[in-house]
């Protein structure tokens, strides 16, 4: 097939659900990416947080190769040491409890939200509504995309799933406290929102979340699906805040590559789903288990935790430099290794002429530039990436080219 084989068939046969840009990649390792020339490009964003431990793996690898021969798929009226071990692990890193396994992040949050709502019912309480946050993303499901609570993803699927009370200020819990009703179950949230444009919550805002959730007997679900897995130099990114949630709802990174996604609830509330009450053909299936306990191998065997928060702290602080120096960069904010970048002018071009330059970044919400490396990442890869950034940045800044100008706000996507 030849590049433009590869296009037309997109063209032709793939509903056009994607912004694309015009690279075909078919080899990665580790930090890097190969496209079909061979070119070798810096993925600082791969798989919009998949990536974690970087592309394939060798823990992920051996794992795969072993189970792949053996056995690939096993329904779930059926026992699988694997299955049985990944749970244990993610309870030994997380808090006790119980899992459930499906495929996705929106599936594990949809899990999250019929959970909730079986609680609700089963308490004789009769409360159902979910209480989310602006900018939040939860998935694109119909009962996740209504969770997300952003026009731009519901337009045109109205309408909606009932029972959510979206689009509450993130760190402001009046607000909170307010919206709060005898309807209300639980509150979801991330602690760090990906795709909302790397907004942090504040330690005591989520402090108090997790007092309001005990006093008024709601359940508070982190939405850990892109902050999980070491991203924010943690295993979760809940861990920075000293509390414990109810739920946490993982995917993305979990599988090392390999689509999984994982419901974890607190033991007290965990049997609230009975035999029959959710399912997930595939979820949990053997090979996809066997790469996530790959995944824990890796992230202990090489301290991937601690390189991380060294790493997010060395990439924060050089580009808070470049922010000094270069008139474009607004603000930097983020948690270990997951980083926001925002910017004056636009982000697309930004990425764009990063990736001509052989580095893969992200920009989302318009103008925030999205950094999120393996966690094993180096030092010289990092310096690498900055020199391009910063020659990209610098160039925009010179030019102040129609391509880099932000449009008016009532221009802009919602
Ligand atoms: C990506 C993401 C999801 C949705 O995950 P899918 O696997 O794409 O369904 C949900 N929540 C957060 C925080 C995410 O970043």
């Amino acid at each position: 097939m030849t590049k433009q084989d590869v296009f037309d068939a997109y063209n032709h046969y793939i509903m056009p659900t994607y912004t694309k840009m015009p690279y075909i990649f078919v080899k990665g390792k580790g930090m890097k990416l190969y496209d079909l020339a061979g070119r070798e490009y810096l993925d600082f964003f791969p798989g919009w947080g998949v990536g974690n431990v970087g592309h394939c793996h060798p823990a992920v690898l051996s794992a795969v190769r072993h189970q792949v021969g053996k056995l690939i798929h096993l329904p779930n009226n059926f026992y699988h040491p694997s299955q049985g071990k990944l749970a244990a692990e993610i309870i030994r890193h997380s808090f006790d409890g119980k899992v459930f396994f499906s495929n996705s992040g929106a599936e594990a949050n949809e899990a999250a939200i019929k959970l909730c709502r079986a609680y609700g019912a089963a308490d004789g309480s009769n409360r159902y509504e979910i209480i989310t946050f602006e900018s939040a993303f939860h998935g694109r499901t119909l009962a996740t995309v209504t969770a997300t609570g952003q026009k731009k993803y519901q337009k045109g699927f109205e309408p909606l799933v009932e029972g959510f009370r979206t689009n509450l200020p993130l760190n402001d819990f009046r607000a909170l406290s307010d919206a709060v009703s005898d309807k209300t179950v639980a509150v979801m949230m991330e602690v760090v929102q990906g795709e909302g444009g790397i907004h942090v919550a504040s330690p005591d805002f989520v402090g108090r979340v997790r007092k309001l959730c005990d006093e008024r007997k709601m359940l508070l679900i982190i939405d850990e699906v892109q902050t999980g897995m070491g991203r924010t130099g943690k295993m979760f990114g809940y861990q920075h805040y000293g509390v414990t949630p109810d739920m946490i709802t993982l995917a993305k990174s979990l599988g090392g590559g390999l689509p999984i996604g994982c419901m974890v609830a607190r033991r007290e509330i965990a049997d609230t789903l009975q035999p029959g009450m959710h399912a997930s053909t595939f979820g949990g299936s053997p090979i996809v288990c066997r790469a996530a306990l790959g995944v824990f191998r890796a992230i202990q065997k090489d301290k991937m935790l601690s390189h991380a928060t060294q790493m997010g702290a060395y990439l924060t602080a050089k580009l808070l430099a470049l922010k000094k120096e270069c008139p474009v960069v607004k603000e930097v904010r983020g948690l270990g290794l997951m980083i926001g970048v925002e910017l004056s002018i636009k982000g697309k071009a930004v990425v764009e002429k990063c990736l001509e330059q052989g580095l893969l970044i992200n920009c989302t919400h318009e103008t925030v530039l999205r950094l999120m490396p393996a966690l094993n990442v180096t030092k010289k890869q990092a310096d690498a990436a900055l020199k391009i950034l910063e020659s990209v940045l610098r160039e925009a800044v010179e030019m102040s080219a129609n391509c880099f100008r932000v449009s008016p706000p009532e221009a802009e996507k919602k």
